[in-house]
């Protein structure tokens, strides 16, 4: 694989043989991940959610393999993906770490077969057709290894006028996505995952992601999950409930504009 990373800090080889013990990089990783573990104590007692903290998934795309072994010496063990070939090479390279795999960007439905021969979870399940094609793919991998269910979050768009250039289902369609979900005996329907649109306050969205969770758990009270946070915003997800965080930069560092 070309690794897309940005520029190589200091021990950001990818070499098979794994990690030094206490290369450069994984002492900045380890001063990044604390200054972030640092701000989501400080939001999760302002919430005053002690009892019921988040759960961190570090988002490791453009970053070698190598970090995430590093980031899994240091005791990350969720991490999240946006585009399947990248996603299925590290879980592949990294067969022998204890990870979950989040799978958080747009999916095309035939890479259904792929995402669902490592994944723990899908955050970015966002249409009929998606849900179909990995019901599909989840029923034939869970007869050849017997892995459990897949976790589904509805990815739900908060733009008000709706072209969706963030992704997502529309508010509105969240009732008939997670009835198809929540009756499919290999998917499990963990609830709901939004990014906060450009130029909106996070604050404004995550509240009304909360409030599309609160509609969702009435009818699927086990459905219970809000994916929202990133490097940006973290806070303010966790002030409306986040259950699970996508943090990428503020722990990786920058990775190249794309787009
Ligand atoms: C890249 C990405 C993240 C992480 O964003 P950062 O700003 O780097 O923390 C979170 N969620 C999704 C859907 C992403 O694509």
């Amino acid at each position: 694989m070309t690794e897309r990373g940005p520029v190589a800090g200091p021990g950001t080889s990818d070499g098979a043989a794994g990690v030094p013990p206490a290369d450069a990089r994984t002492a900045q990783l380890r001063e990044r991940l604390a200054a972030v573990r640092q701000r989501i104590d400080g939001a999760v007692a302002d919430a005053g959610r002690q009892g019921n903290p988040p759960q961190l998934v570090v988002v490791t795309k453009f970053h070698p393999a190598a970090d995430v072994r590093r980031l899994s010496a240091l005791g990350i063990t969720d991490v999240g993906e946006n585009r399947d070939q990248e996603a299925s090479d590290k879980a592949a390279r990294l067969q022998d770490l204890d990870l979950r795999w989040h799978f958080i960007g747009q999916l095309q439905s035939n890479k259904a077969k792929s995402v669902v021969k490592y994944a723990h979870a899908v955050h970015s399940v966002d249409r009929l057709q998606l849900a179909l094609a990995l019901a599909k793919a989840m029923a034939a991998e869970r007869e050849r290894t017997g892995r459990p269910p897949l976790q589904c979050f509805i990815q739900v768009s908060l733009d008000d006028d709706a072209d969706g250039h963030r992704g997502g289902a529309l508010p509105a369609d969240v009732p008939e996505l997670a009835e198809r979900l929540a009756g499919t005996a290999d998917l499990r329907l963990a609830g709901v995952m939004a990014v906060a649109p450009l130029g909106v306050a996070p604050a404004a969205a995550f509240e009304k992601l909360a409030a599309i969770s609160a509609r969702l758990t009435a009818l699927h009270p086990g459905a219970t999950g809000i994916s929202a946070g990133m490097s940006q915003d973290l806070e303010a997800a966790i002030r409306f409930g986040a259950t699970h965080l996508r943090i990428g930069s503020d722990i990786l560092g920058p990775r190249p504009a794309l787009r």
